[in-house]
Protein backbone atom coordinates (compact mmCIF):
# COMPACT_ATOMS: atom_id res chain seq x y z
CA UNK A 1 0.00 0.00 0.00
CA UNK A 2 2.81 2.22 0.76
CA UNK A 3 4.96 1.82 -2.68
CA UNK A 4 1.28 2.84 -3.94
CA UNK A 5 0.98 5.64 -2.03
CA UNK A 6 3.70 6.60 -3.27
CA UNK A 7 3.42 6.15 -6.58
CA UNK A 8 0.60 7.81 -6.70
CA UNK A 9 2.16 10.40 -5.02
CA UNK A 10 5.35 11.07 -7.39
CA UNK A 11 2.08 11.27 -10.11
CA UNK A 12 0.34 13.77 -8.22
CA UNK A 13 3.65 16.21 -7.51
CA UNK A 14 4.66 16.13 -11.04
CA UNK A 15 1.15 16.84 -12.32
CA UNK A 16 1.18 20.08 -9.95
CA UNK A 17 4.91 21.16 -10.99
CA UNK A 18 3.88 21.32 -14.58
CA UNK A 19 0.09 22.96 -13.97
CA UNK A 20 2.41 25.87 -12.13
CA UNK A 21 4.49 26.15 -14.78
CA UNK A 22 2.01 26.54 -17.22
CA UNK A 23 0.27 28.78 -14.92
CA UNK A 24 3.49 30.95 -15.13
CA UNK A 25 3.71 30.83 -19.05
CA UNK A 26 0.36 31.16 -19.22
CA UNK A 27 -0.27 27.93 -21.26
CA UNK A 28 -3.08 25.78 -20.89
CA UNK A 29 -3.62 22.76 -18.75
CA UNK A 30 -4.11 20.44 -21.31
CA UNK A 31 -2.35 21.92 -24.90
CA UNK A 32 0.35 21.44 -26.35
CA UNK A 33 1.34 18.09 -24.76
CA UNK A 34 4.22 17.14 -22.43
CA UNK A 35 7.61 18.98 -23.96
CA UNK A 36 10.73 20.20 -23.36
CA UNK A 37 10.54 23.55 -21.87
CA UNK A 38 13.85 24.84 -24.28
CA UNK A 39 13.49 23.14 -27.04
CA UNK A 40 9.77 22.64 -27.24
CA UNK A 41 10.32 19.25 -28.32
CA UNK A 42 7.03 16.44 -27.40
CA UNK A 43 8.10 14.06 -24.57
CA UNK A 44 7.95 10.02 -25.21
CA UNK A 45 6.32 8.36 -22.46
CA UNK A 46 9.37 7.02 -20.50
CA UNK A 47 10.51 10.89 -20.47
CA UNK A 48 7.28 11.32 -18.13
CA UNK A 49 7.94 8.77 -15.05
CA UNK A 50 8.11 11.15 -12.20
CA UNK A 51 11.53 10.98 -10.41
CA UNK A 52 12.22 7.69 -12.67
CA UNK A 53 12.52 9.73 -15.91
CA UNK A 54 14.79 12.60 -13.98
CA UNK A 55 17.35 10.21 -12.98
CA UNK A 56 17.61 8.41 -16.09
CA UNK A 57 18.11 11.76 -18.38
CA UNK A 58 20.57 13.02 -15.41
CA UNK A 59 18.54 15.99 -14.80
CA UNK A 60 19.04 16.92 -18.80
CA UNK A 61 16.60 17.27 -21.64
CA UNK A 62 17.11 13.91 -23.61
CA UNK A 63 17.00 16.09 -27.22
CA UNK A 64 18.74 19.50 -26.39
CA UNK A 65 20.83 18.42 -23.24
CA UNK A 66 19.16 21.59 -21.05
CA UNK A 67 19.35 21.21 -17.57
CA UNK A 68 15.62 20.24 -15.97
CA UNK A 69 15.11 22.06 -12.51
CA UNK A 70 16.14 19.54 -9.35
CA UNK A 71 13.08 21.30 -8.10
CA UNK A 72 10.93 18.92 -10.35
CA UNK A 73 12.74 16.08 -9.04
CA UNK A 74 12.10 17.16 -5.16
CA UNK A 75 8.54 18.36 -6.14
CA UNK A 76 7.76 14.40 -6.64
CA UNK A 77 9.96 12.90 -4.43
CA UNK A 78 8.37 15.58 -1.25
CA UNK A 79 5.11 14.77 -2.94
CA UNK A 80 5.69 10.97 -3.09
CA UNK A 81 7.03 10.37 0.67
CA UNK A 82 3.97 12.93 1.43
CA UNK A 83 1.38 10.82 0.25
CA UNK A 84 2.64 7.63 1.58
CA UNK A 85 1.21 9.08 5.16
CA UNK A 86 -2.03 9.11 3.94
CA UNK A 87 -4.92 7.45 5.47
CA UNK A 88 -8.80 7.80 5.22
CA UNK A 89 -8.98 10.46 8.16
CA UNK A 90 -5.87 12.54 6.70
CA UNK A 91 -7.81 13.02 2.71
CA UNK A 92 -8.87 16.44 3.67
CA UNK A 93 -5.97 17.79 5.78
CA UNK A 94 -3.71 15.93 2.23
CA UNK A 95 -6.22 17.34 0.26
CA UNK A 96 -5.47 21.06 1.96
CA UNK A 97 -1.79 20.70 1.48
CA UNK A 98 -1.96 19.98 -1.90
CA UNK A 99 -3.96 23.45 -3.15
CA UNK A 100 -1.55 24.97 -1.02
CA UNK A 101 1.59 23.45 -2.40
CA UNK A 102 0.13 24.20 -6.19
CA UNK A 103 -0.41 27.77 -5.06
CA UNK A 104 3.54 27.93 -3.26
CA UNK A 105 4.71 26.75 -6.60
CA UNK A 106 3.04 29.17 -8.58
CA UNK A 107 3.89 31.94 -5.92
CA UNK A 108 7.54 30.91 -6.15
CA UNK A 109 7.91 32.32 -9.77
CA UNK A 110 5.15 35.15 -9.67
CA UNK A 111 3.96 35.96 -6.75
CA UNK A 112 0.68 35.32 -7.47
CA UNK A 113 -1.55 32.14 -7.45
CA UNK A 114 -4.88 31.01 -8.98
CA UNK A 115 -7.74 32.95 -6.90
CA UNK A 116 -10.21 29.90 -6.97
CA UNK A 117 -7.19 28.15 -4.97
CA UNK A 118 -8.25 30.14 -1.82
CA UNK A 119 -11.81 29.79 -1.71
CA UNK A 120 -11.39 25.61 -2.50
CA UNK A 121 -8.86 26.21 0.17
CA UNK A 122 -10.86 27.37 2.67
CA UNK A 123 -14.45 25.25 1.55
CA UNK A 124 -12.00 21.89 2.38
CA UNK A 125 -10.65 23.49 5.67
CA UNK A 126 -14.31 24.16 6.98
CA UNK A 127 -15.83 20.73 6.29
CA UNK A 128 -17.21 19.36 9.44
CA UNK A 129 -16.43 21.97 11.92
CA UNK A 130 -18.20 23.27 14.62
CA UNK A 131 -20.40 26.47 13.81
CA UNK A 132 -19.00 29.13 15.49
CA UNK A 133 -15.61 28.42 14.09
CA UNK A 134 -16.99 28.47 9.87
CA UNK A 135 -18.63 31.71 11.61
CA UNK A 136 -15.09 33.18 12.79
CA UNK A 137 -13.36 32.09 9.71
CA UNK A 138 -15.42 33.07 6.84
CA UNK A 139 -15.75 36.46 8.63
CA UNK A 140 -11.78 36.89 8.77
CA UNK A 141 -11.52 35.28 5.38
CA UNK A 142 -14.28 38.03 4.03
CA UNK A 143 -12.38 40.77 5.98
CA UNK A 144 -8.87 39.98 4.44
CA UNK A 145 -10.76 39.75 0.74
CA UNK A 146 -12.05 43.39 1.61
CA UNK A 147 -9.14 45.02 3.21
CA UNK A 148 -6.35 43.80 1.07
CA UNK A 149 -7.48 45.47 -2.04
CA UNK A 150 -7.83 48.89 -0.23
CA UNK A 151 -3.71 48.58 1.33
CA UNK A 152 -1.25 50.33 -1.40
CA UNK A 153 1.35 48.61 0.38
CA UNK A 154 0.42 45.66 2.26
CA UNK A 155 3.86 43.98 4.30
CA UNK A 156 2.18 40.60 3.81
CA UNK A 157 0.35 39.00 1.22
CA UNK A 158 -4.05 38.20 1.53
CA UNK A 159 -2.82 34.35 0.28
CA UNK A 160 -0.51 33.64 3.16
CA UNK A 161 -2.86 35.23 5.59
CA UNK A 162 -5.63 32.59 3.82
CA UNK A 163 -3.70 30.10 3.95
CA UNK A 164 -2.22 30.71 8.39
CA UNK A 165 -6.51 30.99 8.91
CA UNK A 166 -6.88 27.75 7.21
CA UNK A 167 -3.96 26.19 8.96
CA UNK A 168 -5.25 27.58 12.26
CA UNK A 169 -8.59 26.02 11.70
CA UNK A 170 -7.43 22.69 10.57
CA UNK A 171 -4.64 22.30 13.14
CA UNK A 172 -5.46 24.53 15.84
CA UNK A 173 -3.38 27.46 17.81
CA UNK A 174 -0.41 25.67 19.18
CA UNK A 175 0.68 24.17 15.60
CA UNK A 176 -0.04 27.02 13.99
CA UNK A 177 2.49 28.50 16.57
CA UNK A 178 5.33 26.33 15.60
CA UNK A 179 4.86 26.06 11.91
CA UNK A 180 4.83 29.97 11.48
CA UNK A 181 8.07 29.98 13.73
CA UNK A 182 9.56 27.33 11.18
CA UNK A 183 8.63 29.09 7.92
CA UNK A 184 10.06 32.33 9.66
CA UNK A 185 13.23 30.35 10.47
CA UNK A 186 13.70 28.77 6.63
CA UNK A 187 13.10 32.37 5.12
CA UNK A 188 15.42 34.29 7.60
CA UNK A 189 18.14 31.10 6.84
CA UNK A 190 17.44 30.93 3.03
CA UNK A 191 16.28 34.07 1.81
CA UNK A 192 19.14 36.77 0.47
CA UNK A 193 17.35 39.06 -0.87
CA UNK A 194 15.80 42.48 0.82
CA UNK A 195 13.14 43.14 -1.81
CA UNK A 196 9.35 41.29 -1.80
CA UNK A 197 9.78 37.80 -0.73
CA UNK A 198 7.10 34.86 -2.15
CA UNK A 199 6.38 33.46 1.77
CA UNK A 200 4.03 30.72 0.56
CA UNK A 201 6.82 28.33 -0.51
CA UNK A 202 8.14 28.62 3.29
CA UNK A 203 5.10 28.19 4.75
CA UNK A 204 4.29 24.91 2.55
CA UNK A 205 7.51 24.08 3.35
CA UNK A 206 7.20 24.41 7.52
CA UNK A 207 3.52 22.54 6.80
CA UNK A 208 4.94 19.23 4.72
CA UNK A 209 7.65 19.32 7.84
CA UNK A 210 5.13 19.23 10.73
CA UNK A 211 3.48 16.48 8.64
CA UNK A 212 6.27 14.62 8.06
CA UNK A 213 7.88 14.81 11.59
CA UNK A 214 5.22 15.71 13.71
ZN1 LIG B 1 15.00 20.18 -24.88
Amino acid sequence: MTFILFIYGACLGSFLGAMADRYVTGESPLFPPSHCATCSTRLVPWQMVPILSYLLLRGRCGYCQAAISPTTLLIEGTAAISLTTWTPTLTLPLLWLGLWAFAALCDAQTQTFPGWLSWAALGISLISQPWSIILLATSLFGLIRWLWPHWSHPWIGDGDLEMMLGYWVIFGSLSTAHWLLIACGLALLLVRTHTSLAFLPYLTMSALACWLWP
